[in-house]
């Protein structure tokens, strides 16, 4: 469960008061005894631990072995459950990733593995490969599952803040289908940007964490929560985690535009040339000419890909911030990008040293918004009008993902 999104998610509920409780193994007893809580949440590594402590399981805890919620009755009896298998279930239908007679590869061992595997198996898959660093399926010899038409990463490799690690490349996974994630932070993993760029149906963790809380919770009220909820949950927290970056050529009102959206957002702006000139007492243009492009882009790199790991933010990035691939994909995991885009006679010049022939970095640099940009905004209107025009787009993409 994650832990620092769960208070959100439980307030939005209707169970506001939801605290978190970092514990070491030898307190679980005396805490489980203490009579103050109706429910609890376990993450790893309790949702085994804490089984001897339940006296009664659920059907999808048992068959599991392992519990994510627990529920204290009036009696001081334990029950515990397992909302991991529905949010899984959740995520897969909302894809449209379909498991029923397909081969599906499971990367990592662990308990959200399991559930996983299990969930997979009652969908009638026709295979279940669990592929662990130890087991006889391993990353070794994936040369053996070539055929796999689902890929599901049950794995913490690629999570923030190790976001361009992947578990595994998708080249040569032939009869490819779909992927899924559970990772929900970055929102877009690694693996997932390779899905997309392969134009496979593609699923992040996000889904599941919303349906897991919509269960538990419907556990504690003990009451029914429509399922409608769910979708009320990842489209909130999609929009306090989703990022809006702007990129595009030196000029474009990548900063004044940031700032008025993150005055009528009430987000908070991060300009990456200030944030440089802040961190290193140079700004931009001085860098550039004392130490050469090379120097100031490792260090721009540095502090995009530090910064993109906020939430929630404005972030106006550099004229050349795209250039590096590592920031393009940073960009698109974490942020919806837009490129401001103008034209080059509009754009000024003066203190900008990389700007001294406008048509040829217009001309190598293009390619490079092309690919990191979600939405292209033509930004030759006001600041106002172009602010506009991103937060609608924003917003309306936002809610679209989250309609059904
Ligand atoms: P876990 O019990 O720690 O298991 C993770 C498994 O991943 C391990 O058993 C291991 O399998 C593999 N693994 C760990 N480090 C690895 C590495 N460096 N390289 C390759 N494989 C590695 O964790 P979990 O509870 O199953 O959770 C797994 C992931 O799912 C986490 O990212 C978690 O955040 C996510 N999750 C999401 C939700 C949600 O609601 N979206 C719910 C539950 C879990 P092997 O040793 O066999 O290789």
């Amino acid at each position: 469960m994650g832990h620092s999104y769960s208070p959100m998610i439980y307030e939005l509920l209707g169970l506001p008061g939801y605290a978190l409780f970092p514990m070491e193994e030898a307190a679980l007893p005396a805490f489980l005894k203490s009579g103050d809580l109706g429910g609890l949440n376990v993450t790893i590594p309790y949702k085994k631990t804490l089984l001897p402590y339940c006296d009664t399981l659920s059907a999808e805890a048992e068959r599991l072995g392992n519990v994510n919620t627990l529920l204290f009755g009036p009696d001081g009896k334990i029950h515990g459950h397992n909302t991991d298998y529905a949010g899984f279930v959740y995520m897969m239908d909302r894809a449209g990733l379909c498991v029923k007679g397909r081969k599906v590869l499971i990367l990592g061992s662990g308990g959200a593995a399991q559930t996983a595997r299990l969930a997979c198996l009652d969908a009638e898959a026709r295979e279940v490969v669990i592929i662990s660093r130890s087991g006889e399926n391993h990353y070794g010899n994936l040369h053996r599952h070539r055929d796999a038409q689902l890929i599901i990463n049950a794995t913490p490799v690629g999570m923030s803040p190790n976001e361009d690690a992947a578990p595994l490349s998708l080249q040569g996974f032939y009869a490819l289908e779909g992927v899924a994630d559970l990772i929900y932070n970055p929102l877009r993993t690694r693996l997932m940007l390779e899905a997309e760029t392969l134009g496979l149906p593609v699923v992040g963790g996000l889904a599941m964490l919303a349906e897991q809380g919509r269960q538990a919770a419907r556990l504690y009220l003990n009451r029914d929560i429509p399922p409608e909820e769910t979708l009320r949950v990842g489209y909130t927290l999609q929009h306090q985690m989703e990022n809006i970056a702007l990129v595009g050529m030196p000029g474009s009102g990548k900063t004044s535009v940031g700032r008025e959206l993150a005055r009528r957002t009430g987000r908070s702006f991060v300009d990456m040339d200030e944030l440089i000139t802040e961190k290193t007492g140079r700004n931009a243009a001085r860098w550039i000419l004392e130490e050469g492009e090379p120097a100031f882009r490792d260090k721009e790199s540095e502090l995009l890909q530090e910064t993109l790991r906020g939430r929630g933010l404005v972030v106006a990035t550099g004229g050349g911030g795209v250039l590096r691939k590592i920031n393009r994909q940073a960009l698109r995991q974490t942020s919806r990008v837009y490129w401001l885009e103008r034209p080059i006679e509009l754009l000024p010049t003066e203190g900008r040293p990389l700007s001294v022939n406008l048509e040829a970095l217009y001309t190598a640099r293009r390619p490079y918004y092309t690919k990191a940009a979600h939405h292209v905004i033509d930004a030759r209107g006001s600041i106002e009008e172009v602010a506009d025009a991103i937060a609608a787009e924003f917003e309306a993409t936002i809610r679209a993902q989250w309609a059904r």
